[in-house]
């Protein structure tokens, strides 16, 4: 089968994983901008990095037939830094046209502080303003529930965010329904060591169903790797899903919400019969 991953930092990841997802059938990835590992000093930084994003990655998918879109912000770890994420923020709009930029993203919060939260305000205020879809990064572990519940309620009380254009990314079993239960997307991170397991994944779309819903590897500098997504493809099939309902999920899913940008190419793969072969 054919499949995307929604959420992978591919600059961080070798030549080898493009073979790897190509020889497995990803043909398309999205790629938030996010933080590096290390906080950068500069906002010069920032600009490099961005052009990375929009013209090293999108050349070296094309090589083994994957689609590359990205997503440009300033990420929350980093948004600490009040004036430093000003002169990023500052950066972006030229960007945006990029055939390649899908909108702004990974924005969101990670430890939940007031100036995490200042600067997210001041991102979706750029999306907002250039008609950008959002994609959202909410917090880990213990902080995650009190940061998802903050980050809908400012989504929804600006009223010129529609919420079918937001992504809201890393759900667990405790944020799924408040995403999805106000007109969201989510999103599940496959990331064994901080996140999710393929088992877990599992069940949380046989608990909560998979509409509006993209199972992504957000494999990045840290223990990860876009296999956990295809294991999860074979997870979900092992328990006797159909290739159609696998299809739904890892392939049309992400066009769906994606496909919202008249930027982005793959069509959902509609009407494919259900059949017993193994993905
Ligand atoms: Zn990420």
């Amino acid at each position: 089968m054919k499949y995307i991953d929604p959420h992978i930092h591919c600059v961080s990841r070798t030549t080898d994983d493009y073979l790897y997802m190509a020889r497995s059938g990803v043909v398309a990835v999205s790629e938030p901008a996010f933080w590096a590992g290390y906080d950068r000093s500069s906002a010069s930084s920032f600009h490099d990095y961005f052009r990375h994003l929009i013209d090293v990655e999108p050349k070296r998918a094309a090589r083994y037939g994957i689609d590359h879109y990205s997503w440009l912000c300033i990420n929350a770890k980093e948004a600490e830094n009040v004036t430093l994420s000003r002169e990023v923020i500052a950066l972006i709009p030229p960007m945006l046209d990029n055939p390649h930029v899908l909108g702004v993203g990974e924005i969101g919060l990670n430890k939940n502080t007031r100036n995490e939260i200042t600067i997210f305000e001041e991102q979706v205020d750029l999306a907002a303003k250039y008609d950008q879809m959002i994609l959202i990064h909410t917090p880990h572990l213990e902080d995650k529930h009190k940061g998802t519940s903050i980050i809908t309620s400012i989504l929804k009380n600006d009223k010129r965010i529609k919420p079918e254009r937001v992504l809201i990314d890393h759900c667990e079993e405790h944020t799924m329904k408040m995403a999805r239960d106000n007109g969201f997307w989510a999103g599940m991170t496959i990331y064994p060591v901080s996140k999710v397991t393929p088992q877990r994944a599992v069940d949380m779309m046989e608990i909560y169903g998979t509409k509006m819903l993209c199972v992504n590897s957000a494999s990045d500098w840290g223990e990860s790797g876009p296999q956990w997504l295809t294991d999860t493809c074979l997870e979900f099939r092992r328990r006797g899903h159909t290739e159609a309902e696998a299809n739904e999920v890892f392939m049309n899913n992400p066009c769906r919400f994606f496909g919202q940008s008249p930027k982005w190419k793959l069509k959902p793969v509609e009407g494919l019969p259900p059949t017993d072969t193994h993905p």
